[in-house]
């Protein structure tokens, strides 16, 4: 936890949702500040969504260094922050609360995140066809981050065909719905459903049909809990490019403490506390 014991001097920074008693975002956090010698520390506050607006007075009246927003709140506090970017206005909910002098900021770094963790792999997505599984947060911060980089076609594909729909119409003219039939052309498909995390319904289980992939495809699942998932496996199996949800969960995180520090994040330190925790 950070360079020694918390003192008067440390500057707290936290995440904030419910349940976060389990979350990586602390060991990923303090991995970070302790990596960059900073007098930081991360910690985990269990608030629910009838209490946003109280969190964000919080943050202002303790002077918190920044936190990281899960859910439920990931809506709820861009209501009360003074500065919203791009991203979260477009997608409406937000994951990073920091301070631009006595400002208090919101940013969706999951679009970024997921663009960066792309780019460790040598994968663009500009001209791309690109297939999206979901439409919930995480799958439209792909749609939108998907289209800022000039894919050429975002398809959609969730069981409730009105979220779909909403999904598809962040990526503007390149988004569309479409069923799991898009697969065959598509060049990178990415899973942004919970099918195949630990703890659902869905554990153990591929959101695609084991030959619905094909050699040369880039196939990135989200789920990091478990990181070699049935998906992944198959993805191998057939020759794709298969990418884990890990770098995401990094460059997120990485993202964030960039904003809260004007530092540049130690990245290998963060991902090497991503694939040593629990
Ligand atoms: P969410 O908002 O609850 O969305 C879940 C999505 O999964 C919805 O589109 C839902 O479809 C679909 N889904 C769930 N169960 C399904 C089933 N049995 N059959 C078909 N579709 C199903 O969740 P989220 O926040 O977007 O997170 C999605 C996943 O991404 C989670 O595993 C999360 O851990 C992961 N994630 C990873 C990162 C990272 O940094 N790697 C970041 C964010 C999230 P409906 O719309 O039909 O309900």
């Amino acid at each position: 936890m950070g360079p020694g014991a918390p003192q008067g001097t440390t500057t707290v920074a936290a995440v904030l949702g419910a349940p976060v008693r389990h979350s990586m975002s602390p060991a990923l956090c303090n991995a970070a500040f302790d990596a960059a010698g900073l007098d930081w520390v991360y910690v985990a506050f269990e608030v629910d969504e009838s209490h946003a607006a109280a969190a964000v007075a919080a943050v202002r009246t303790l002077q918190l260094g920044g936190a990281s927003v899960t859910m439920p709140l990931k809506a709820a506090v861009v209501d009360h922050v003074d500065r919203a970017d791009d991203d979260v206005r477009a997608l409406g909910a937000a994951n990073c609360l920091w301070w631009d002098g006595d400002v208090l900021c919101a940013s969706s770094t999951d679009g970024p995140g997921f663009v960066a963790s792309l780019r460790d792999h040598d994968v663009s997505l500009a001209g791309r066809r690109v297939v999206v599984l979901g439409a919930g947060g995480a799958a439209r911060a792909v749609v939108r981050a998907s289209a800022l980089e000039g894919a050429a076609d975002v398809a959609v594909v969730n069981r409730t065909a009105t979220r779909a729909e909403e999904a598809a119409s962040l990526a503007g003219a390149a988004g569309r719905v479409a069923g799991i039939e898009a697969i065959a052309d598509a060049e990178v498909v990415v899973n942004a459903t919970s099918i195949g995390m630990d703890g659902t319904g869905g554990a153990g289980t591929s959101p695609l049909p084991s030959r619905a992939l094909r050699d040369g495809q880039v196939v990135v699942d989200l789920v990091y809990h478990p990181l070699a998932t049935p998906l992944l496996r198959d993805a191998a199996a057939v020759g794709a490019t298969a990418i884990d949800g890990i770098g995401m969960l990094v460059h997120q995180a990485a993202l964030a403490f960039e904003h809260w520090t004007g530092e540049p994040a130690p990245i290998d330190a963060m991902h090497a506390a991503a694939r040593r925790a629990p």
